[in-house]
């Protein structure tokens, strides 16, 4: 069994409890590495290490595109690095490996952009309403960032927060989950080959009521960026506020994929699939309400059942497996126990339910793809993340019925709209409360192209420009320019 360390102020080192805990491989079941258990005061070193190299020595010195230049750098190293990676991650999250290798493939994309714009990072000149005074802004880095990840896709939600963290200056303490740690242990050896200074970059594993809480109350942590569930993500944010922390937070979803009669069905009929089945369902976006036109609802429930049950279940290594395992044990649990919610709220089960049998599935924790049908907006399926394999399908008649479904859940991340009619594409595209609408796609992700939740799906954007902003503060500064200036105690 493979035995890590986590990585502090450049070296590789042990917890200080000096204790282990172990990861497991979700489609055997069985374990496979070892991940140090990190204390507070693993933390504190971390932070102490992250903080030092942030106040003083070569990274502060560095310009903005000599720091842009070392995350083009890291991405030229990542992409050498991006099949042994998503290897890493298909052993411990159960993900396919076409899809973990996709992801890992395009991750080098974000420290390139994010690189590139490190050097055009602006403050203004104000144009003020006294006289005698030149106001300029700087744009500065927070400090020292906490970045804590889930378990579902570790490596690029890591990236999607360090890119623009170390670009805008900031230092960073990484705390993967303890299900999935063993990709973020060997990503952050990486850094010094592509030539960042010792402690700018380091990585304590542990548990969240541990190392992720130590992080949140540490005083020297200026800003926490949480991807997680919504329970954790409002207890971080309540924590954080003790010592006024920033917070960026990418939490859950309930989206919904709204099929019109007028759209193409068999493009709508894919993306429903890939929509909810992709990842075995374990994605912050999956598309697990479909709203279904009456006119078309029994004829697309029918196609959607048979196309599901034909799902390859099976090693998320081999290139023909469709769906993969639940990466974990109460992740398991949590699935299986919605499937009786659902029952007893009433929705009618079409497909599925139940732990996978097949021979192909090993040892691993399997759950066959599941729908249900008939269900209400008043119903616990239709309303709770599930995060798995389970999907809601309702039934609308017009396009008034179809918004007021949609919006009908206190979660806000994403939403698709299948529809031939751009009038109809413009008008839900307005009216939908979500971060992103997907118009006859779903899933779509760029670096270039803001993401986050409205209402309970969280706070802040990431990717695209904007996502900078988190990780940085404004300075306004007076000049007396020696004219004759005006009373500045004076409110004009
Ligand atoms: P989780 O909230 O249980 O854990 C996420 C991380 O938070 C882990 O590293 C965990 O150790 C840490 N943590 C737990 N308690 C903590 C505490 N008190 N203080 C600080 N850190 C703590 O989430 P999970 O089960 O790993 O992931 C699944 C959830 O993540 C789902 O709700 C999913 O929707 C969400 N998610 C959201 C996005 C998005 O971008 N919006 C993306 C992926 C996953």
């Amino acid at each position: 069994m493979r035995r890590y360390q986590m990585f502090i102020d450049g070296e590789p080192s042990d917890s200080a409890s000096g204790e282990w805990f172990e990861t497991a491989n979700p489609y055997t079941g069985e374990p496979w590495a070892q991940i140090p258990r990190g204390t507070a005061a693993d933390v504190d070193r971390a932070v102490g290490a992250a903080r030092r190299a942030f106040a003083g020595g070569p990274w502060p010195e560095l310009t903005a595109s000599e720091r842009g230049h070392l995350l083009l750098r890291l991405a030229d190293v990542l992409a050498r690095e991006a099949s042994r990676l998503a290897e890493i991650e298909v052993r411990d999250n159960g993900k396919l490996y076409a899809e973990m290798s996709a992801q890992l493939k395009y991750l080098p994309a974000w420290f390139r952009y994010f690189g590139g714009l490190a050097d055009k990072i602006q403050g203004a000149v104000i144009p003020l309403d006294k006289k005698g005074y030149f106001n300029f802004t700087r744009r500065e880095p927070l400090g020292v960032v906490a970045v804590i990840t889930p378990w579902n896709s570790p490596l690029m939600l890591t990236a999607w927060k360090i890119a623009p963290a170390l670009a805008a200056g900031c230092t960073v303490v990484l705390k993967p989950s303890e299900f999935t740690s063993a990709s973020t242990l060997e990503f952050v050896r990486l850094f010094e080959e592509a030539g960042f200074p010792k402690g700018v970059v380091n990585a304590v594993t542990g548990f969240g009521a541990e190392v992720g809480a130590a992080l949140v109350e540490h005083r020297d942590v200026a800003c926490i960026s949480f991807t997680g569930a919504d329970s954790t993500g409002r207890r971080i944010n309540e924590a954080a506020a003790a010592t006024f922390k920033h917070v960026s937070l990418e939490l859950g979803g309930k989206s919904p994929n709204i099929v019109f009669a007028d759209a193409n069905l068999d493009d709508a009929l894919n993306g429903a699939i890939s929509g909810i089945f992709a990842a075995t369902g374990q994605t912050c976006i999956a598309g697990s309400r479909l709203l279904l036109q009456s006119s078309i609802h029994d004829e697309f429930v029918e196609r959607l059942v048979k196309l599901a049950a034909t799902a390859r279940m099976g090693n998320p290594m081999d290139p023909a497996t469709e769906v993969g395992p639940v990466t974990t044990p109460p992740q398991y649990e949590k699935v299986l126990s919605y499937i009786d919610i659902a029952k007893s709220d009433g929705a009618r089960l079409l497909l599925g339910g139940k732990p996978a049998s097949k021979p192909e599935c090993g040892t691993g924790w399997f759950f066959e793809p599941t729908i249900f049908g008939d269900v209400t907006s008043s119903m616990r399926i239709a309303q709770e993340e599930v995060f798995g394999p389970v999907l809601s399908v309702m039934r609308f008649e017009d396009e008034e019925e179809a918004l007021r479904i949609a919006n009908d859940v206190r979660f806000g991340l994403g939403a698709g709209v299948w529809t031939s009619d751009i009038g109809r594409a413009f008008r839900m595209s307005e009216r939908l409360q979500a971060g992103t609408v997907w118009v006859n796609t779903y899933r779509a992700v760029s670096c270039m192209s803001p993401f986050g939740g409205y209402k309970d799906s969280g706070l802040g954007r990431e990717n695209g420009m904007a996502a900078i902003e988190a990780y940085l503060q404004t300075k306004s500064v007076w000049i007396n320019t020696g004219a004759q200036v005006d009373n500045p105690f004076v409110i004009r």
